[in-house]
């Protein structure tokens, strides 16, 4: 008999224990299926009033998106959090180091609560802090190192923001990494670019000019990063040889096929994408970028969007008058946002009325003072 999709998706439930390392979800999460599960919901977000700040990635489920009080990108959620001094809990429906990220922007006296601790982020986990260490003590044996300006990508953990900060970095997303390596070649003559290669390059080729020649790939698997002294000590930008598992895999194959099939299509990709994606692309930009694109459109125009599916079947739903399709004919979820449901938004806000403090992230205060420093130089870019 086949698997139910809701065996499938209850990590914590001591069912899986080799799939298990560090996800604990004590008590007992409801059936996705239960009939009442909505107006549990309701009841639950109710009751727990202003006591409460519920955040939404736009990558999340409709289910999730539906009890959001702020949806955004890492940008703007990030920004939420930091203002939102009256909320007890902050329960992130997003990623690992997004609530890192808020724990780290939010007073001591707040919560941040991840619903699934199983919803990491493939990507900031290709960066890990003995790797940047080991090219650091790379960079200072070539004498690179001080005038070599981190760059970190909100997805990396805080233990990456952390060396950032120390080492007179910034934090950036997508909707400022221009900002913020234009910011960091003031600062000095040479950028390390972590850990998304994809959006390092199209940032320092596609918007500031700079030639792929001047961009080094640091593989942190081999010995120095599997590049020469000479080619260290040339590169304008050293990028971490990290990517997003699903806007890595658009193609330029994609574009090309969805062009041959819809007449008068616009293609518009997140700068995760590949360089070639993004070039062959008519409009680049990070997710708030891309909602407002397809507000603005023109009703009757078609569009091919290339970012995570939540967001473009939302989009699809939303703006019945275009004709939106995703750029890939592959179905392909973030399988880590999507771990974010329903009976585990419930299971949170029901354990919190309970005065069960669950799922809890903590950024520890030797971690938090640097990282903060990195984010709070993003926040503060011009
Ligand atoms: S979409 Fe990509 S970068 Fe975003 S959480 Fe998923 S794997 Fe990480």
């Amino acid at each position: 008999m086949p698997m139910a999709l809701s065996d499938l998706l209850l990590l914590g439930q001591g069912k899986d224990l080799a799939s298990e390392r560090g996800v604990s979800c004590t008590g007992e999460l409801p059936h996705p299926s239960e009939p009442g599960l909505i107006e549990r919901a309701r009841v639950a977000r109710a009751a727990l009033g202003e006591r409460a700040l519920v955040l939404g990635h736009h990558y999340q489920r409709d289910e999730v998106i539906a009890f959001a009080d702020i949806t955004g990108d890492s940008f703007k959620l990030a920004q939420a959090a930091a203002v939102a001094t009256q909320a007890e809990y902050i329960i992130f429906c997003g990623v690992h180091f997004m609530a890192e990220s808020a724990d780290i922007l939010t007073s001591s006296a707040q919560k941040v609560i991840l619903p699934d601790l199983a919803a990491g982020c493939s990507m900031a986990d290709m960066a890990t802090a003995s790797q940047v260490d080991e090219c650091w003590k790379v960079l200072q044996e070539f004498g690179v190192a001080s005038h070599t300006i981190p760059v970190t990508y909100m997805n990396s953990s805080a233990a990456i923001k952390s060396f950032t900060g120390e080492n007179g970095g910034t934090v950036c997303t997508s909707s400022n990494a221009q900002r913020a390596m234009a910011w960091a070649f003031e600062q000095g003559e040479k950028v390390l670019f972590l850990p998304d290669q994809h959006l390092g390059r199209n940032t320092a080729v596609l918007s500031l000019g700079l030639s792929r020649e001047d961009c080094v790939l640091w593989n942190p698997w081999k010995p120095q990063g599997g590049l020469t002294r000479e080619e260290i000590i040339n590169a304008k930008v050293i990028l971490w040889r990290g990517h997003c598992s699903v806007h890595g895999r658009f193609t330029v194959d994609s574009v090309n096929e969805v062009r041959s099939r819809i007449p008068n299509v616009q293609v518009l990709v997140h700068p995760e994408c590949q360089y070639e994606v993004v070039s062959s692309a008519d409009v680049v930009g990070s997710t708030e970028m891309i909602i407002k694109t397809i507000e603005a459109a023109p009703s009757g125009s078609s569009w091919a969007i290339g970012t995570e599916l939540n967001l473009v079947q939302r989009l699809a739903k939303t703006h019945t008058d275009k004709q939106i399709v995703f750029l890939d004919k592959d179905v392909c979820y973030c399988s880590t946002m999507n771990r974010i449901d329903l009976p585990h938004l419930v299971w949170v806000m029901e354990s919190l009325l309970a005065n069960h403090l669950v799922n809890q992230i903590r950024v520890d205060d030797k971690t938090a003072i640097y990282s903060k420093l990195a984010l709070e130089r993003m926040l503060a870019l011009p």
